[in-house]
């Protein structure tokens, strides 16, 4: 049984924005987003990202240079996060702690390694400890519902089949489970990965919260290869990170040329590739089902937004090649300027033709985004 009531939690949340401009004033109470951290140390998000960016953190850090804070946060993300724990704070009380640091040393190839993981929600009881990282997406697409999304879906732990969240989002939490069973080793653990989201279903867009029980951590040795590659692989993990980086953007680095992906942040991408692909099927099916019935229910044709639709009558013409050519000679005209090859008959030109087609032809390399039928 979780120890957390996520819909009493949600219900609390909604309460609590309902009141909202009463309680706006209590925001700043919550911890500056300016996380702190032991001299050295490293977070949890930092590890799996662009280390120079950790990098630059430290060295404006140390100069006491700040960044404007709207690069660094997303508002509604912000107000949510800050929501939520508004809502915890009301609902457990003490035993709530928001943005709780999780500091741990780990040995890695003679070296200690100091991590400061920063978990958005923490709540300590008697014989458990519980800990929810919380994010706020665009878009995600649910591969079962074909409704309206309800305020809350929790799934089923580590299943990140129905609804495809973040590969990094649940690689933080598992390291931040593991760190949470090494500090608290007599406690049973609980952690949740709770997104809030629009969720598009197979008819239906509308916002949700989504929550994920993740019941296993990274092991020790992966740990610990994340922190190697954090050594030495010096530039972003994932292709868009230097896009979306504040530290491009106000000018303290000019980006990676090449944003190569680390190996542990690859199957997000295929993941979500595949989703994307398998809703753009479902899609495609369901509109040539609309199509179908279009044309079953317009006979003839109608008016829509100032625009003709339905059966049209349009005007084509099929010309005698031959007489066509014989015609524009005669007027001194070329008939290759009018004339087009065919698509069609291109294999049968090159076996007609050999190798004399290439002194007609010429070849150019053209890039198209080609995607399933
Ligand atoms: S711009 Fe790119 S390389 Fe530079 S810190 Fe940001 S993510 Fe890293």
């Amino acid at each position: 049984m979780d120890s957390i009531d996520f819909k009493k939690l949600i219900s609390e949340v909604n309460r609590i924005g309902r009141e909202l401009p009463a309680v706006l004033h209590q925001l700043p109470v919550l911890p500056e987003r300016e996380l702190e951290y032991r001299e050295g140390a490293y977070g949890v998000t930092e590890l799996l990202s662009c280390p120079v960016k950790a990098e630059i953190r430290r060295e404006l850090k140390e100069a006491g240079v700040e960044l404007p804070v709207e690069s660094q946060e997303i508002e509604d993300g912000f107000l949510y996060e800050n929501l939520v724990k508004l809502a915890l704070a009301s609902l457990y009380g003490e035993k709530f702690t928001p943005e709780k640091l999780l500091s741990y040393d780990l040995e890695v190839d003679g070296e200690v390694f100091k991590i400061d993981g920063h978990l958005d929600c923490f709540l300590e009881f008697d014989d458990k400890v519980v800990g929810i990282e919380l994010k706020h997406t665009n878009l995600n697409f649910d591969n079962e519902l074909t409704d309206k999304p309800p305020q809350l879906i929790v799934l089923p732990p580590n299943d990140r089949s129905r609804i495809n969240l973040n590969y990094r989002y649940y690689k933080q939490v598992q390291i931040q489970r593991h760190l949470l069973e090494k500090l608290y080793p007599h406690k049973k653990v609980e952690t949740y990965l709770m997104v809030k989201t629009q969720l598009r279903t197979k008819y239906k867009l509308g916002k949700t919260t989504v929550v994920l029980p993740v019941t296993e951590s990274v092991t020790e040795e992966e740990l610990k290869n994340l922190c190697r590659l954090f050594r030495t692989e010096k530039k972003p993990r994932a292709r868009w990170e230097c896009k979306l980086c504040a530290y491009r953007e106000h000018g303290y680095c000019s980006g990676h040329e090449e944003t190569v992906e680390a190996e542990e942040l690859t199957e997000d991408r295929s993941e979500l590739v595949t989703s994307l692909l398998s809703r753009r099927k479902e899609l495609l099916a369901e509109l040539k089902m609309i199509e179908d019935q279009l044309k079953k229910l317009i006979s003839g044709s109608v008016t829509w937004n100032g625009q003709q639709v339905g059966w049209i009558e349009k005007v084509s013409y099929t010309y005698d090649l031959p007489k066509l050519s014989k015609l524009l000679k005669a007027k001194g005209l070329k008939a290759a300027d009018y004339f087009q090859v065919k698509t069609a008959k291109i294999k049968e030109l090159e076996e007609l033709l050999g190798d004399e087609i290439e002194t007609v032809r010429e070849k150019k390399l053209k890039k198209r985004f080609v995607l399933p039928r």
